[in-house]
């Protein structure tokens, strides 16, 4: 695997492939930074080793050319976290870009224009992307969010760079955490799955079920596994089409000698609403009326100490509502464990979507090991999926 550090980057050009589509307020103003500040490093090393960085992302899904889908409107937002001045250039392609790449001299940072302007980014196009290679000497990915596309700036532009391609730090970093619970972590490995349906995590707990000890299933995905076993589960979320497919899923992991772990009891309440009344009663017991919306104080301590006795630890999928804050315990308590745990010195993976959103909500991103950045590249990890844009780097 090859990495910034296999290159001297003085007077290269490097073309980097950032993940710069970041939130933007109604006066365009970047509301959540981290995907600039996470490309930090891979940049800084560049423009250090005496080179200079060509940046080039896409912002939204702009139908041809928008300009609310400018990458203008983030250039002030990067050079202030570069620390360096950056020059934009309003075309991706064409003359003015190569213009304006080719002016590059060691130590400046160009930004290009958002690469979704050319409906060719998406589709892969091998013009574009010859187009788009040409303006530099060695490519760079450093965009995990994109890498599970096999689009122009994020696969196939790594064909015209045969010997000079690589990952940048971010991207790195993604694959070797990844690694860490899939294939090279401290046992016992612990996943924990919540959320809220089963059919949206199955092929990832089909695949890790092969590479774990214990396995907790949390959040509304339980009850499709209770009311499988004979469980009364109220009003509940679930999907009675995937009741066959969790009595499997325990099946498989009894004979892999995986422990599953299901909440034993919850937080029921008899609305879906944050001012609902509530009880705490058994999972498999939930009166008729009422829905489990949140892990009880069974679950959360039964939680706990499969989590403390774990040395590596993946969380993807919050165990309640935790958008309603009288039903976020269960996920903050969790989340507590994780960082407990981490402290102590185990390694732990935030990944995949709403866990990401809980753990920044709640303020546990530097208690974990590792908050991934991608959330769809992530899930598609975790099935065990090789990432196209990982897969043109290494080859
Ligand atoms: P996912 O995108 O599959 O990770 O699901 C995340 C969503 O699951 C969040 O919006 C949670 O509110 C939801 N969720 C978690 N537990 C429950 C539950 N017991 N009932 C309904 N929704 C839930």
């Amino acid at each position: 695997m090859k990495t910034l550090n296999d290159f001297n980057f003085k007077n290269k050009k490097a073309l980097i492939r950032v993940d710069f589509n970041v939130p933007l307020n109604e006066k365009f103003e970047v509301t959540d930074a981290t995907r600039i500040v996470s490309a930090k490093p891979t940049i800084i090393k560049i423009l250090e080793d005496g080179g200079s960085c060509i940046l080039m992302s896409h912002l939204g899904r702009p139908k041809g050319v928008q300009d609310e889908f400018s990458l203008r409107h983030i250039a002030e937002e990067v050079e202030a976290i570069l620390g360096v001045k950056v020059k934009f250039v309003s075309e991706c392609v064409g003359e003015k870009a190569e213009i304006a790449a080719k002016s590059l001299q060691p130590g400046e940072v160009l930004l290009l224009e958002n690469l979704r302007f050319h409906k060719e980014e998406e589709a892969g196009d091998r013009g574009f992307s010859e187009k788009l290679a040409n303006l530099g000497d060695i490519y760079v990915n450093d965009a995990f969010g994109t890498a599970h596309r096999a689009h122009a700036s994020t696969t196939i532009i790594a064909d015209f760079f045969p010997k000079s391609k690589c990952f940048g730090y971010l991207l790195a970093q993604e694959i070797e955490s990844i690694d860490k619970v899939m294939k090279t972590g401290e046992k016992p490995v612990l996943a924990v799955l919540g959320g809220a349906k089963v059919s949206s995590k199955i092929t990832i707990i089909e695949n890790i079920l092969d590479k774990v000890d214990h396995l907790i299933i949390g959040g509304g995905m339980s009850f499709t596994f209770i009311k499988a076993q004979g469980g009364k589960i109220g009003n509940s979320i679930c999907e009675d089409d995937k009741m066959d497919l969790a009595l499997e899923i325990l099946k498989k992991a009894k004979a892999k000698n995986v422990q599953v772990h299901i909440p034993v009891d919850v937080i029921a309440a008899d609305a879906f609403s944050n001012d609902a009344n509530t009880q705490v009663v058994d999972i498999d017991k939930i009166p008729d009326g009422w829905e489990g919306v949140d892990a009880g104080p069974k679950s959360i301590k039964q939680f706990h100490d499969v989590v403390m006795k774990s040395k590596t630890i993946l969380w993807n999928g919050p165990l309640g509502v935790f958008e309603m804050e009288s039903f976020a315990k269960g996920t903050i308590a969790l989340g507590n464990s994780i960082a407990e745990a981490t402290k102590n010195g185990a390694f732990s993976l935030v990944g995949g979507g709403d866990s990401v959103a809980a753990v920044k909500q709640f303020g546990f991103e530097d208690k974990v090991s590792y908050v991934s950045t991608g959330g769809g590249a992530m899930l598609e990890s975790l099935e065990g999926i090789v990432l196209p844009g990982i897969a043109a780097i290494i080859e």
